[in-house]
């Protein structure tokens, strides 16, 4: 599978054949016993990838607390993200980050979901930063961000920091059926 091997991105950044297949875009579109054996080898990829990630905890609980985003995220699928939120009790309202696309020179589109995950990773550095590990302009990666912030739903949840985050690892447990990955560190 395609790569790149960046060891300042989080691995969905250097896996984005994985991470940015069709079959981990939503919930499972595949039909024949071909894509589903496909779709299982590309989520066990991802799920390695994100059980191993450094902003897994930061990254689960933007996923599920802030935004309804699209594809594979924090070892999840999107109806995975709506089980543990159901199982938490809590509603965020979804929105179509993923649809904001640009056009980097080589005439490849970026997620904003991507720079949103860079953003995340890299708080401290310029944005230039970003538009440079995307090889994007810095104007695209202003008007994703910019897109993404507009489009932040309100969330619907009652004070998550609060109330739902510390209940996320054994809801996320519940839901996936899998150690959340503090706990296997922990153990480690
Ligand atoms: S946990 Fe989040 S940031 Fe880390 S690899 Fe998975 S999707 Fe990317």
């Amino acid at each position: 599978m395609n790569r790149t091997n960046d060891r300042n991105l989080p691995s969905c950044a250097n896996l984005r054949a994985v991470f940015q297949h069709p079959l981990l875009e939503g919930d499972s579109t595949a039909a024949t016993p071909d894509e589903q054996r496909l779709e299982r080898t590309l989520q066990a990829r991802a799920r390695a990838a994100c059980s191993s990630c450094p902003l897994f905890e930061q990254c689960l609980e933007n996923a599920i607390l802030d935004h309804d985003v699209a594809g594979f995220v924090a070892g999840t699928t999107p109806r995975q993200r709506s089980r543990i939120r159901a199982y938490l009790g809590i509603k965020v309202r979804p929105d179509d980050l993923g649809s904001f696309a640009g056009i980097i020179g080589s005439g490849h589109q970026i997620a904003t979901q991507d720079v949103i995950r860079l953003r995340r990773a890299h708080p401290d550095q310029p944005l230039s930063f970003i538009a440079d590990r995307l090889g994007c302009s810095l104007s695209t990666v202003k008007r994703h961000l910019r897109r993404a912030r507009d489009a932040s739903p309100t969330p619907h949840h009652k004070d998550p920091s609060k109330v739902a985050a510390p209940r996320l690892p054994a809801a996320y447990e519940s839901v996936t059926g899998r150690p959340h990955p503090s706990r296997t560190r922990l153990a480690a």
